[in-house]
């Protein structure tokens, strides 16, 4: 039996995989069983920020992996310290906590968002998200996600979320007023949405109106964090600093790590006992993640930025791309073709690419060698060719 075939048998069919089968790869060339190779514009979705078996990467790793693995959260260990301290320090936050994945992220800043309010004496439990937003698959953040498909067939949800349209203040400040809001919660850029950017006047008018309100913001920077946008978290693209950030993806470079992020107005709001995680602040997994991060400097940023400025200008003059939108290494391109068919032919010419609802959506490794990102940018503007 091929490993196609046994995966259809015995793991559940929550995927649509493509027909693809990975075997082995070296930063963003990845090849598949019967070793014809490929340029990942995928990483993982937004998770190998250095690309597969980074060196350095894996050298921190292993060395952590053969020193301690795991011991529990009831004691210290370095790389959790650490890489919460290299967090915060750049980014002017206060605490952080450690989770698994982004959902688990996105889960603590609601319970943070919640009992802000109730430390404060507010009468106040709802949180506002944005429709055609993604925040993840538990039942907490599924229901936090604005898109009506995702609840179909898992009712009853959560309750306590409220949405609004993005990019209309308008409609965010009425509902934020007519149900009791303790925060609201947006992505700089809607990644599973369709890789839409927030019009910075309308980030900059809610990050007021939650300042005003004592009305926690919390950032999902969980696809957009971590270099993907060019800046090492997307808000700050926008010039506002928010109450809360969560991330995951890129952070932990291909091993399962989320993190929540706190300012100091909510850094005691959780205390022992109200929130944790068995794995949450693994070794392993910190250790992994502060080699990334810490090689998220102005220099990678900078390059981050000139490879995304290339993207746009090349296959935004392209025959059949109608627009392409995105911020940094986070790309959405709107094809004239069905984008599942440009999908099929990169493929068949050694390019990975994404989709996000109706867009092909790129987010290569953020160290990707510029002439592999210029051979694959050509694959793919013949295959938007009509
Ligand atoms: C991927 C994603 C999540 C969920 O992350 P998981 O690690 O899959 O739980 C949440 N929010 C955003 C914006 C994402 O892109």
């Amino acid at each position: 039996m091929t490993v196609k075939s046994i995966d259809k048998q015995y793991v559940m069919g929550t995927y649509n995989r493509f027909d693809l089968h990975l075997v082995e790869g070296k930063g963003s060339l990845i090849k598949d069983e019967k070793g014809k190779e490929y340029i990942d514009l995928t990483s993982g979705i937004g998770v190998t920020a250095f690309g597969i078996a980074d060196k350095e990467w894996s050298d921190a790793v292993k060395n952590q992996l053969d020193t301690l693995q795991h011991v529990s959260n009831l004691y210290y260990t370095s790389p959790c310290a650490l890489l919460a301290q290299h967090i915060c320090e750049r980014t002017g936050m206060s605490k952080v906590f450690f989770s698994n994945s982004g959902a688990e992220a996105n889960e603590c800043a609601i319970k943070v968002a919640r009992k802000y309010a109730s430390d404060k004496g507010y009468d106040r439990a709802n949180i506002l998200t944005l429709k055609n937003s993604f925040h993840g698959r538990t039942l907490a953040t599924l229901s936090a996600t604005g898109q009506e498909h995702y609840h179909e067939h898992f009712q009853p949800l959560p309750t306590g979320f409220v949405y609004a349209d993005a990019n209309d203040i308008d409609d965010v400040i009425s509902t934020a007023k007519a149900n009791n809001v303790c925060a609201i919660m947006i992505e700089c850029v809607q990644g599973e949405g369709g890789v839409v950017p927030l019009y910075p006047h309308f980030v900059k008018a809610i990050d007021e109106y939650a300042k005003e309100n004592d009305v926690l913001l919390i950032v999902d920077e969980v696809q957009t964090g971590n270099g993907r946008t060019g800046q090492l978290y997307a808000y700050m693209n926008y010039g506002i600093k928010p109450d809360v950030f969560t991330t995951a993806k890129g952070l932990g470079g291909g091993l399962p790590i989320g993190a929540c992020v706190v300012s100091e107005k909510a850094q005691n709001v959780l205390g022992f006992g109200d929130h944790g995680s068995t794995y949450g602040g693994n070794p392993v997994a910190c250790a992994g993640a502060l080699s990334v991060i810490e090689r998220i400097d102005e220099k990678l940023l900078k390059e981050v930025r000139e490879k995304s400025e290339y993207i746009f200008d090349t296959l935004g003059r392209a025959k059949g791309v109608e627009t392409v939108k995105g911020m940094g290494l986070m790309i959405g391109i709107k094809t004239v073709k069905p984008v599942s068919d440009v999908i099929r032919e990169c493929m068949e010419n050694g390019v990975l690419t994404l989709s996000a609802k109706d867009k092909l959506r790129l987010l290569p490794a953020l160290n990707i060698d510029f002439d592999l990102l210029k051979k694959a940018v050509e694959i793919i503007k013949n295959a938007c060719k009509i």
